[in-house]
C-alpha cells in the first residue's frame, strides 16, 4: 500500500483519505493518480486559480471551432474514419501548420454528453462542474434560466382510472398536443414559488420553479417518475430543508396538473425528473480574463455557453451565416466559440457518408475564417460520435490547433490515427484553452 501512496505523492492528502477506504478505492486512486498527478477536485480548483493569476491583456483572437461529436470510427477493419475518409484540404492544411492530438473529454472510458464535453472546451473541470438534466433540458429550448431557479424534465404519462401508470410516454403524442397541454398546465399557481412550463417534443415538456425572496430552492428532489408502468407517480421529497421548500412545490403542482389534465388521456398525468439548480460557475471573464461570444444555431449550446458568461450572437441559420457573424463581431470580442451540429446528428443516424459530407462542408468555410487572422484557431469536437456506433462514445477526439507559435510535428492530415502521432498526445480536453491561451500570449510566466 505504500507504494500506491507514493504513486499518488503530490496528492498525499488523498492517498491518505484514501487509505482508510475500502481496498477498491484505493485502486481508483492508484489508476487516477497515473494518469494526472493530483485528486481532480483539488487540480481543478487550482487550474483556475492558476489562470486567474496568469493571465495577460493581449490583443489577441482565439477561435474555437467545435464540430460536435467529431470523432469516428472505420465501419471495417483497418478502414478509415469519417474525418479520414472526407476531402478536407483546408483542414489538412492547418493540421501540417499547427498541432493535433487527441483530447479526453471526461476521462479514458468516458462518454459524455455534449454538456460536459462543452464544458471541458471552455475550461471548466465538468466532474467539478456539472450540469443537471433539467438545466440542461431548459437550456436546449433557449428557456432564460436563472440563479433562483430549479428545472426539471417533464413527461406526459397515461394513468388509469387507479392513478396508475400506464404509458411512461403517453403515447408520444404529436407535439402540437404537448403545446396545447402545457399551455393548460401554465395557469397552475402554487404559494410562494412562480412556476414555468415549456414544452419540449412530443411527450417532454420542461418546468422551471422559481423561488421568491425567502424561499432559496433546493435540488435535492427525487424523480417523480417510478420508471415502470404499474405504478402511481412517487412524491416529491426534499433532502434538505430547501428541497423540502421545493418538493412541496412540486407536489402541489402535480396534483393540480392532474386536476387540469384529468379528462385529456392519454395525456391526462405528468412526472418530473433530473430536477437541478442553476449552477454557479465562474465566468470566463472572471477566470480567463477573455470576452467571449459564442456563434452557435442550436439553444443547447447557446446556453451552454451563456452559463459560463459568454455572450451569445444572433447567429443565422446555416454555418456561412455563423461565419459572416463571427467576421462582423471580430473586432468586439477576444474568443470565438464557433459550433457545427451536423457532424454529430450525422453520426447519430449512423449516417457515415452523410458525416463525412457535413465534414467537407466545414472544410469548405475553413478559408473564410482564416482569413480574419486568428492567433489561434482551434478545430475540435466535444466528443466522438462514430455513426458505427449510432451514439456518442468515449473515443479520445481529433483535435488540431493552429497558431504560428506551434511547434512543428509530423502529422499532414487531420484524422484520428494521424492525431496520435501529433505533438499535443492525448490529453484532458480541459486543458485546451489554458493551451489556446498560451498561444494567443495571454497567460504571464509562473513564478520567478
Ligand atoms: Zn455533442
Amino acid at each position: 500500500m505504500l507504494g500506491f501512496s507514493l504513486l499518488c505523492w503530490p496528492g498525499m492528502r488523498s492517498s491518505l483519505t484514501f487509505g482508510l477506504v475500502p481496498f477498491g478505492w484505493i485502486m481508483a486512486s492508484v489508476c487516477y493518480c497515473t494518469l494526472d498527478p493530483q485528486p481532480d477536485k483539488l487540480h481543478a480548483m487550482e487550474l483556475h486559480d492558476l489562470i486567474r493569476g496568469l493571465h495577460e491583456p493581449a490583443d489577441t483572437k482565439i477561435v474555437l471551432f467545435v464540430a460536435d461529436g467529431l470523432g469516428g470510427l472505420p465501419i471495417e477493419p483497418n478502414g478509415k474514419t469519417e474525418l479520414e475518409s472526407a476531402r478536407t484540404p483546408n483542414l489538412d492544411a492547418l493540421a501540417r501548420e499547427g498541432a493535433c492530438g487527441l483530447s479526453i473529454p471526461v476521462l479514458p472510458g468516458i462518454t459524455p454528453g455534449s454538456g460536459p464535453g462543452h464544458l471541458a472546451l471552455f475550461g471548466y473541470d465538468p466532474l467539478r462542474y456539472r450540469v443537471g438534466r433539467g438545466i440542461l433540458e431548459a437550456l436546449g429550448i433557449n428557456f432564460p434560466v436563472g440563479p433562483r431557479d430549479v428545472a426539471a424534465r417533464g413527461n406526459f404519462c397515461s394513468v388509469d382510472a387507479a392513478g396508475l401508470i400506464t404509458d411512461r410516454r403517453a403515447g408520444r403524442p404529436p407535439t402540437e398536443r404537448c403545446q396545447a397541454m402545457c399551455r393548460l398546465l401554465q395557469q397552475v399557481r402554487v404559494p410562494d414559488v412562480e412556476i414555468f412550463v415549456e414544452p419540449v417534443r412530443e411527450h417532454r415538456f420542461v418546468a422551471v420553479f422559481r423561488g421568491g425572496s425567502g424561499h432559496d430552492l433546493g435540488d435535492a428532489v427525487n424523480d417523480t417518475d417510478p420508471q415502470q408502468t404499474g405504478h402511481r407517480p412517487v412524491a416529491a421529497k426534499g433532502a434538505d430543508p430547501n428541497s423540502e421548500i421545493t418538493a412541496r412545490a412540486v407536489n402541489a403542482f402535480v396534483a393540480e396538473a392532474a386536476r387540469l389534465l384529468h379528462d385529456q388521456a392519454p395525456t391526462n398525468m405528468v412526472t418530473l425528473r433530473g430536477f437541478a439548480r442553476y449552477p454557479k460557475i465562474d465566468t470566463m471573464q472572471e477566470v480567463y480574463g477573455l470576452r467571449a461570444v459564442a456563434v452557435a444555431v442550436y439553444p443547447m449550446y447557446r446556453g451552454l455557453a451563456r452559463l459560463v458568461g459568454m455572450e451569445v450572437a444572433d447567429a443565422g441559420a446555416t454555418l456561412a451565416d455563423q461565419v459572416e457573424t463571427l467576421r462582423q463581431l471580430w473586432h468586439q470580442y477576444d474568443f470565438f466559440f464557433l459550433h457545427y451540429k451536423y457532424t454529430d446528428s450525422t453520426g447519430e443516424d449512423g449516417n457515415f457518408a452523410a458525416k463525412v459530407e457535413m465534414i467537407e462542408h466545414l472544410d469548405q468555410e475553413l478559408p473564410k475564417i482564416r482569413a480574419l487572422d486568428p492567433d489561434v484557431l482551434i478545430v475540435t469536437g466535444d466528443h466522438s460520435t462514430p455513426s458505427k456506433l449510432r451514439s456518442h462514445s468515449w473515443h479520445p477526439v481529433p483535435t488540431l490547433l493552429w497558431s504560428p507559435t506551434c511547434r512543428p510535428d509530423p502529422v499532414t492530415e487531420f484524422g484520428e490515427s494521424y492525431c496520435l502521432h501529433g505533438g499535443l498526445g492525448q490529453f484532458r480536453a480541459k486543458y485546451l484553452l489554458p493551451l489556446a491561451m498560451a498561444h494567443a500570449r495571454r497567460l504571464g510566466k509562473f513564478g520567478a
